[in-house]
């Protein structure tokens, strides 16, 4: 036997060279990033019919979501234009990533993040990869209404996804699907909160289509959660709610870009309740082995909400994009799951509860 020595994956950037700006290689700063499984909800049957389900599960990015795509790009390139340090507001998994890249980079990471409503894992990332986190009294627009400021006047450099090269990176994740599938789906789902994410699918997307390497293009199917859904009402919300912190957002920086994925593709930013996005959070761990994190399951919640609408038709292909790991959030899951049983170290009472 020998080594294969097929190479291992490069990282996106590396990856997808040709599809994204120029960058010079010793800037590149990577973690591998990408390659997610697009992974077939073969237990979902019951719902979907002969619909086919695939889960693009971008929870197993280096940091446990999406963001890295994009980071990757951000901070090299602010590496490369010779910035000392980079900023930028969250609701979590952006400071995560943001400060996990700017480890790597040797550049300094500021996160602003509303206080008391982020999740333990994500701020337990930010802190350990070094960055100043500053916890906010306010809410995560309010925090990226300042970090705009900042970043306009002082030498440092936003990685929010309004800087471009974070659309550009997670471009890349639309690429992969169209790799291993060998098409584009008929519907592509994703939960909604900045819609930086549904704007960058879209660009790869038509950029496939645009070089050929697609034929058609999916219909864009974005969801918010219904106590967060300025897009969906036509105006920014003041106190945005939702269990689902990754897409608690009143008024999304990529709004624009939202209208345009949804209006040229024929899809709908439409909204899902917390329940409902509860409950598939709970089906995806319980029946497809796939732990998200609850604005994850929003895509499924609204792929499962559309399937009952009939808007979806047999021998459709959908792909629902799960942004984040559930282990991002334990506390929601225990939280809204039963409590474990509790039992002496006594074998008969535990085999009677086992039912033997
Ligand atoms: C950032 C994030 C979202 C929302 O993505 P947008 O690009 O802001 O619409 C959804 N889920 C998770 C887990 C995220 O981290």
């Amino acid at each position: 036997m020998q080594l294969t020595r097929k190479g291992l994956w490069d990282g996106v950037i590396k990856e997808f060279r040709k599809f994204l700006p120029e960058i010079d290689d010793d800037c590149i700063v990577t973690l591998r990033e990408g390659n997610t499984p697009l992974i077939e909800a073969v237990n979902l049957k019951d719902i979907f019919g002969a619909i086919r389900v695939l889960l693009k599960y971008e929870g197993l990015n280096p940091t446990g979501s999406f963001k890295d795509r994009g980071m990757t790009l951000a901070v090299s390139k602010a590496k490369e234009e010779g910035a000392r340090a980079v900023l930028c507001a969250s609701t979590g998994n952006t400071s995560a990533s943001c400060a996990a890249y700017a480890s790597k980079a040797g550049l300094k990471a500021y996160v602003l993040v509303p206080e008391g409503s982020i999740a333990l894992g994500k701020l337990s990332q930010a802190i350990m990869h070094g960055a100043v986190v500053l916890q906010i009294r306010g809410s995560f627009d309010e925090a990226l209404s300042i970090v705009k400021e900042i970043s306009k006047n002082y030498p440092v450099k936003m990685v929010n996804s309004i800087n471009p090269y974070r659309i550009e990176g997670q471009k890349t994740a639309a690429f992969e699907v169209c790799e291993h599938l060998g098409y584009a789906p008929t519907y592509h789902f994703l939960p909604v909160g900045n819609a930086g994410n549904i704007t960058a699918y879209w660009q790869g997307y038509r950029e496939y289509e645009s070089y050929g390497i697609i034929s058609s293009l999916p219909k864009m199917m974005g969801f918010q959660a219904e106590g967060a859904a300025p897009i969906v009402l036509g105006h920014p919300v003041d106190n945005p709610q939702t269990v689902a912190s990754a897409i608690r957002i009143g008024n999304p920086a990529s709004w624009q870009g939202a209208l345009k994925a949804r209006d040229e593709s024929g899809g709908v930013i439409e909204t899902v309740t917390d329940e409902e996005i509860l409950e598939s959070y709970r089906l995806l761990a319980s029946r497809e082995g796939i732990f998200c994190e609850p604005a994850s399951a929003a895509s499924l919640a609204g792929a499962i909400r559309m399937k009952k609408e009939g808007v979806l038709s047999d021998g459709d292909t959908i792909v629902c994009t799960l942004t984040g790991h559930g282990l991002k959030d334990p506390d929601t899951a225990i939280r809204t799951s039963p409590k474990p049983l509790q039992v002496e170290p006594d074998i008969k009472k535990i085999l009677k509860i086992m039912g033997f």
